[in-house]
């Protein structure tokens, strides 16, 4: 699909919008579009990796590159210990409307190397409401020679003004046994389950492999299948904000999985949770269950935005109780 965009560069489009499924490799199909882009000698019209083009991109110094993301999700060099607590909490998770700007700046200069300009958003619906607007400026008389990649696993939070400027291009979910192949080669422990727990989307599989992820959704799944129910005050009390968004996420899974289980007796993303899915699926309240997961979508929809994380946390994990409780007295 790359190699097919890449080929006819007259034709490349000002603005692409990158979707499908979280962490199926969206971000990493965008870098690779914007270094053959930019690449001064393309193979097949892919990056070849040898030119100075090519050289600074894979330094990360490319002059006529940018990439737009969320303060909170910068990678930076500092070790986190360094970092007080207070200054983590304080990073943004939405693409401000600043940062727009300056990329605005930067996209109307005459290139350096007299071929593209290409700026990467992601991820596209972070960005805030007045920082979208302003990129829509930029959309609406795109300077010559401008690629906007902009990258999305919820397309339908973006403004449609936003959306109907760009070409979509739908990424698909890939293969299963290409997935484990990968994650194998990767060096996951038991990718199979890691695999189904990511709902088969091998990059956020590896994300939610790593030791302070698996630790996350250990604790979580573990209060979700008690018996007595969750214990809500212990748990809330040590969320933090970045993990919201995540604890959600197991929630919905775990929440889909019990739907799952009362319908068909059977479950897809935590298969080795499975006494503990019969039991809790066993005591819950269809009903309240589909209510529940109609909160989590709210709840993930707000999960970018400043709130208190432990009532959040809290009244969600009350809810699943309540779902969960209709055989207890
Ligand atoms: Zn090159």
């Amino acid at each position: 699909m790359l190699q097919r965009l890449l080929a006819d560069r007259v034709r490349l489009p000002h603005a692409l919008m990158v979707h499908g499924p979280a962490g199926i490799g969206k971000t990493e199909f965008a870098r690779a579009l914007a270094a053959g882009a930019l690449c001064e000698s393309p193979r097949d019209g892919l990056a070849c990796e040898s030119c100075p083009s090519c050289h600074w991109f894979s330094q990360g110094n490319h002059p006529d590159y940018r990439e737009v993301v969320p303060e909170a999700a910068m990678e930076d060099d500092e070790p986190p210990e360094v970092e007080s607590a207070k200054a983590e909490k304080a990073r943004s998770l939405v693409i401000k409307i600043d940062q727009i700007r300056a990329v605005a700046d930067f996209m109307a200069l005459s290139t350096h190397r007299a071929g593209y300009r290409v700026l990467v958003v992601n991820p596209a619906e972070s960005m805030h409401p007045a920082a979208a607007n302003s990129l829509l400026k930029t959309l609406e008389e795109p300077p010559a020679g401008s690629l906007i990649v902009m990258v999305s696993d919820r397309i339908a939070r973006l403004l449609p003004t936003i959306r109907s400027r760009c070409r979509l291009l739908a990424l698909p979910m890939p293969a299963q046994a290409q997935a484990l192949a990968w994650l194998e080669a990767e060096g996951i422990a038991r990718p199979q389950a890691a695999l189904a727990g990511a709902g088969g989307a091998p990059l956020l599989a590896r994300e939610l492999a790593q030791p302070e992820e698996a630790e996350l959704r250990r604790r979580l799944l573990q209060e979700l299948s008690k018996p007595s129910g969750a214990d809500v005050l212990t748990f809330a009390s040590t969320v933090e904000r970045t993990a919201i968004e995540r604890i959600v996420y197991w929630m919905q899974t775990w929440i889909h999985d019990l739907v799952q289980m009362r319908l068909a007796g059977s479950a897809r993303h935590h298969v080795e949770f499975l006494p503990a899915l019969q039991s809790r699926a066993r005591d819950a309240d269809l009903h309240a269950l589909l209510a529940l997961d109609r909160d989590l979508v709210e709840a993930r929809r707000l999960a970018s935005h400043p709130l208190n994380p432990r009532l959040v946390a809290e009244h969600l994990l009350m809810a699943y109780n309540r779902a969960t409780s209709a055989a207890r007295p």
